[in-house]
Formats: structure tokens, C-alpha cells, sequence
């Protein structure tokens, strides 16, 4: 059978086991699309209302978690030779499958050409202004990229939690946690401080996953009401090219790099994390999904070690679906205003689109902020490109969704690729799905 439609049947089962959350996502569209035809404002405030109480209760929990996620995680895997091979695995995993997401991003882009389509709506002296803008910043790239990289580093660690910026948090914590783990003994009481903060919030997220179903019902229908289904013929080619892009992504790249590299086969991983794919999908949002994304890989084979090492850094700093996204609308962009495009540009926006993907905050949106970062490496703002934004503003919150099962999806993909590389993972129950206990009934 082909491969393809293996992975199909495996989310296929993912769904039958998680029927409510399914039904909650299909009554969610439908009810969306109704709401959308005949506004009932009253009923999108209360959905808009569940939707939020669902995503702050698992926001609440990730910060204590990627926290003590970390710490438990770097000082388990113990000396520094085991962290560093760990460590450069990781990076160099995560750096394969984003490098893919950006490559496919921009070739579907330069092949399919979304944005030409658009270019009649956008103002000749506006679409001038930007080609200009654009030329002069060739020139003068670096002061952009360096003060980017400055921002990782905490000048004071608990404004960076007060602030909740993460990429500034988990350097912090990163190096917190080696330096903990090499004094020895010492770290004992606060490394058990972390094992029974880590518990506790893995408690709290079974007790949130009661209210998966209504919660993700409740984003879905909100989100479809804002955007209806008519916008889709006027960015169909934009929509398209992601589509085809993040499918390539899901169905192509991951079992490959699987393939390549574990002994993994993608059928059973998407089978074992399904649950987090759905709510991935449902709340667009990669830090709130974390708890469950753990949840899936440890309670199905992957060790304690490799999840809480590989997953709060890979829902924090591996963004291959944002990167995708990213490219792609950046050369929508130019090809709506006319910017020229040569092979160094293009090349100049998928390094600059793994960068700004990897400090998006794993939180619905944080795409087009971060967007900014690379249009700000071009020598753009946002503002010369309004009329082009509010074309990809218009399926922002689809398109989230679907690059954050993506996010989502690849950060397991890693940790049970890592995982079978160390001997980290217990083939018996990870092999045999029927025997999958429940996460989210
Ligand atoms: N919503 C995405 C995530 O949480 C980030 C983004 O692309 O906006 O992974």
C-alpha cells in the first residue's frame, strides 16, 4: 500500500480513538459556516469566550512546564559528552527538516507565482516605494541580523518570564540547566524542585484535556465565522501553494527523514500522536499543545529523557511549518509589488525565514509578527505593504492552524528520531497502537 495512504489510515485511527476531539473540529467548521451566513453575535461571543478559557488554561501550565521540562531534561541526560551529542543531534535534525520547509516554500512560490495575481490591486506609486525601499536595504543588511540575535540574550532573566519571551526564557534556562548539571551533587533539591513541579503541571494538563473537545469545537467555529468560506477564491493560489507545501511537507519529507535517519515508520509515530496533530490544528498554538505533545510521546514509548529535552525546546524553537508559511509569503509579496527576484534575495529570505520561524512565540499569529523581522532584513515595514497584508490576513488564522500541526508534528518527529537513535524508546508499546491508553477522554 502506498505510503501515503497509510499515513491517511494511521490519522484515520488517531480519529477513531479521539472521535470527540474530530467531531469537535467538523461541528466547529460547520457551525462556523453557519454563524458566518447569519451573524448571531450572541453565540459568537460566548464560542469566542469557551475558546479563550480552553487556550489560557493550557497557557497557564506552559511556562512552569518548558521550564522544568528543561532543567529535568538536560540534567538527566547527565554528563556532557551524552548533552552535547544530544544537543547537536537535535539542532542538526531540526536544522534538516526546516531547511526542507523553506526549500519547498519557495520553490512552490517561484513556480506557482501566488502573488502576480494579486498585483492589480496594489497602488503603482506604493508598489514603486516598496521596489525602492528594497534595493537600497540590499546594501546594508547586517545591523538588521545582529540586533536580532542580541534580543536572545537575557540582559534580565525575570523580565524575559515577566514578558513571557520565550526564545530569551529557554537561553536562559538552557544554560541554567548545564550548569546545574555539572555541579554535582549539589543540584539535588532543586532538580527534585522541578521533577514535582513538572508532575504537577502534567496533572493539571490531564485535567485541562477533559475540556479538549468543547474547547477546540469552540476555537474552530470562531475561527470559520470570522473569515467564511467566500475569501477563498480571491487567495485561492496563495492558499494553494501552502496547501501543497505543508501536505509535501507531512507526507514526503517527515517519513523520509524517518526513513533516513530512525527506524521509525512515520505510519505508527502519526498514529501515536494524533491527539496532539488535532489539538495542534485546533488551538494554532504549539506551546499550548506541548503538554499533550509530551504527554503522547512519553505515555506511548518515548522516554522521559529524550521528551522533555527534545519537546519544550522543539515547541519553542522549531517552527518548519511558520518557516514554510513565512517564505512563501514573502515571495507572494514581492511578486505582488513587483520586487524582482534573484537568486541571492531568495536565498537571503529563507535563511532569514528559519531565523524569525525560530523566535516565533509558539501562540496563534506569531507568524506575521515575526514576518516583520524578515521584511525588516529587506528593508521593509509592514505599513508599505498593507494592501498586500490584508490578502494573507484573510486566511491567517487557516493557514495557523495548519502550519501548526506542522510545528507540532515535526517536533515529535525529532524527539522519536533522536529517541531510536539512543535506544530511548520502548518499541513494544510504541509498535502496538491498539494498546494506546487514552489521553483525552
Ligand atoms: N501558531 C504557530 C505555533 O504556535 C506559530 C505561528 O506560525 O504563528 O506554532
Amino acid at each position: 500500500m502506498k505510503l501515503h495512504m497509510q499515513i491517511l489510515i494511521a490519522l484515520g485511527l488517531g480519529i477513531k480513538r479521539n472521535w470527540h476531539i474530530f467531531s469537535g473540529i467538523i461541528l466547529g467548521i460547520i457551525v462556523g459556516i453557519l454563524l458566518n451566513k447569519h451573524h448571531v453575535p450572541y453565540a459568537e461571543h460566548i464560542l469566542m469566550f469557551m475558546g479563550q478559557v480552553f487556550i489560557r488554561l493550557i497557557q497557564m501550565v506552559v511556562m512552569p512546564l518548558v521550564v522544568s521540562a528543561i532543567i529535568i531534561g538536560i540534567t538527566s541526560v547527565g554528563d556532557n559528552e551524552q548533552l552535547g551529542k544530544f544537543g547537536k543531534k537535535m539542532v542538526i535534525y531540526y536544522g534538516i527538516i526546516t531547511s526542507a520547509a523553506v526549500a519547498i516554500g519557495a520553490a512552490l512560490a517561484l513556480f506557482f507565482k501566488p502573488g502576480e495575481g494579486v498585483s492589480h490591486y496594489i497602488m503603482q506609486n506604493a508598489a514603486a516605494d516598496v521596489q525602492a525601499s528594497v534595493a537600497t536595504a540590499m546594501a546594508q543588511q547586517e545591523g538588521h541580523i545582529s540586533h536580532m540575535i542580541l534580543d536572545f540574550i537575557p540582559n534580565n532573566p525575570f523580565s524575559a518570564f515577566a514578558h513571557g519571551n520565550m526564545v530569551a526564557i529557554i537561553v536562559f534556562v538552557v544554560i541554567f540547566a548545564i550548569a546545574l548539571a555539572r555541579v554535582g551533587d549539589v543540584n539535588r533539591p532543586l532538580v527534585s524542585f522541578f521533577e514535582s513541579v513538572f508532575a504537577a503541571t502534567m496533572k493539571i494538563t490531564d485535567w485541562i484535556m477533559v475540556l479538549a473537545a468543547p474547547g477546540i469545537f469552540a476555537l474552530t467555529a470562531s475561527a470559520v465565522s470570522s473569515f467564511g468560506t467566500g475569501i477563498f477564491s480571491s487567495i485561492s493560489k496563495y492558499l494553494f501553494v501552502l496547501m501543497i507545501g505543508f501536505a509535501i511537507q507531512l507526507f514526503v519529507v517527515y517519513p523520509l527523514f524517518l526513513k533516513f535517519f530512525s527506524k521509525i515508520s512515520a505510519v505508527t509515530l502519526f498514529s501515536a500522536v494524533a491527539e496532539a496533530m488535532m489539538v495542534a490544528f485546533g488551538t494554532a498554538s504549539s506551546s499550548a499543545t506541548l503538554p499533550l505533545t509530551i504527554a503522547c510521546c512519553e505515555k506511548r514509548g518515548i522516554s522521559h529523557k529524550i521528551c522533555s529535552f527534545v519537546l519544550p525546546l522543539g515547541a519553542t524553537l522549531n517552527m518548519d511549518g511558520t518557516a514554510l508559511l513565512q517564505v512563501v509569503a514573502v515571495i507572494f509579496l514581492a511578486q505582488a509589488y513587483g520586487v524582482p527576484l534573484d537568486l541571492f534575495f531568495i536565498i537571503e529570505i529563507c535563511v532569514l525565514a528559519m531565523i524569525a520561524s525560530s523566535t516565533s512565540a509558539g501562540i496563534p499569529g506569531a507568524a506575521l509578527i515575526t514576518l516583520a523581522l524578515i521584511l525588516n532584513g529587506m528593508g521593509l515595514s509592514p505599513e508599505q505593504l498593507v494592501a498586500g497584508f490584508a490578502f494573507l490576513f484573510t486566511i491567517e488564522r487557516v493557514t495557523d492552524m495548519m502550519r501548526t500541526l506542522l510545528n507540532v508534528t515535526s517536533d515529535t518527529v525529532v524527539a522519536a528520531a533522536i529517541a531510536d537513535n539512543e535506544g530511548e524508546i520502548n518499541y513494544e508499546l510504541f509498535n502496538n497502537p491498539a494498546n494506546y491508553e487514552d489521553i483525552t477522554s
